[in-house]
């Protein structure tokens, strides 16, 4: 038994690499298995990959880039010695211990697991959005802001990613239109107020996206009115869509218990143990209250603290 580790963590998010920074300091030896960079919506790193500024992470007195903040919280992961494979988890099978977590043909054995696999960005689900997707339809204005210099572009979505993602976005265009479904903001306050002030952002309020235009890139947008089902055409070259999130679950389907309908994973209250002993979730996976970087950190913390007492009690007696 001796290829068995003591624990592999699925995801290189703030709760992952939280986790892998605890469990190697306890000399665990984690192997952390980050994911492939060639997606944009589950990335190594996470959202905050997808992420300018963030000005809420304690310790940042003037703020920190998102891929900055995680770039440091990988070197400090590795630093205590965590083991990082760049790939995607293609199977785990958690019904007999030791854990199995594959990679293809490779197969990694684990007396214990944390998963911290996150969430990812929520599509309207019209035709054109895949042929579109990275031809002037984005879900990430971090990445694709720059391609849009000069131009008109909308975002759809009323929560903080839609309001974050057009200010930000407002360095770049020359105007950008919000597009809401209801004629109020989810918005915090303070964002809200940010974007009435900025004089580039226009608010399309009551309003769907219900087509998108353009063959090799997008040219404009179908609105249907929500109150009286009128139908109008905004001329854009730039789409952005903010409107939540989907966590990343699929790998655990009749593995781990989940939410029927959301399928984010369940946890037990006050912990991160999932319903298979010696598993254990944090992060966005499991989180769709918070969904905050540092809410995700502490929750890999917890986990952690977690699979390390249950390896003390359950393995290493
Ligand atoms: P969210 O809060 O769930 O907001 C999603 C928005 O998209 C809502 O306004 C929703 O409309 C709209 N929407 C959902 N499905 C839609 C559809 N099919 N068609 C059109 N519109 C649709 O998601 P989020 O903005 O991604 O934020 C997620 C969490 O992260 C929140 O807790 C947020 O506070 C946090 N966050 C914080 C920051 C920050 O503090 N810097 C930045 C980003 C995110 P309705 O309002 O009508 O439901």
């Amino acid at each position: 038994m001796s290829d068995v580790r003591d624990v592999i963590i699925i995801g290189s998010g703030p709760a992952g690499l939280t986790a892998a920074i605890y469990t190697a300091r306890a000399n665990l030896a984690p192997l952390l298995i980050e994911g492939e960079p060639s997606s944009t919506s589950d990335q190594p790193g996470g959202q905050l990959m997808l992420t300018t500024e963030v000005e809420n992470f304690p310790g940042f007195p003037d703020g920190i880039m998102g891929p900055e903040l995680m770039a440091n919280m990988r070197a400090q992961a590795q630093r205590f010695g965590t083991e990082i494979l760049t790939e995607k988890v293609t199977s785990v099978d958690f019904s007999e211990r030791p854990f199995r977590v594959s990679v293809r043909d490779t197969e990694y054995r684990a007396h214990s697991v944390i998963v911290s696999t996150g969430a990812q960005s929520l599509m309207l689900g019209l035709e054109p959005e895949r042929r579109l997707i990275g031809h002037g339809l984005s879900t990430c204005a971090t990445c694709d802001g720059f391609f849009f210099r000069g131009h008109e572009i909308a975002v759809v979505g009323g929560g903080d990613s839609a309001i974050e993602e057009a200010t930000f976005l407002t360095k770049f265009a020359d105007k950008v239109t919000i597009v809401h479904r209801r004629d109020e903001l989810r918005a915090s306050k303070i964002m809200q107020d940010r974007a009435f002030a900025n004089p580039k952002i226009e608010f399309r309020w009551n309003a769907h996206v219900t087509d998108i235009f353009g063959d090799t890139s997008v040219s404009g947008i179908e609105l249907t009115d929500t109150t009286d089902g009128s139908v109008s055409t905004l001329a854009v070259t730039g789409l952005f869509i903010a409107i939540g999130h989907r966590p990343n679950t699929d790998l655990f389907v009749d593995k781990l218990a989940m939410n029927p309908e959301t399928g984010y994973l369940i946890t037990q209250d006050n912990s991160s143990y999932t319903d298979v002993e010696g598993v254990f979730a944090c992060g966005d996976v499991q989180d769709d209250v918070y969904r905050q970087a540092i809410t995700a950190a502490g929750s890999g913390c917890m986990a952690a603290i977690d699979a390390e007492r249950w390896l003390e009690a359950n393995v290493h007696h």
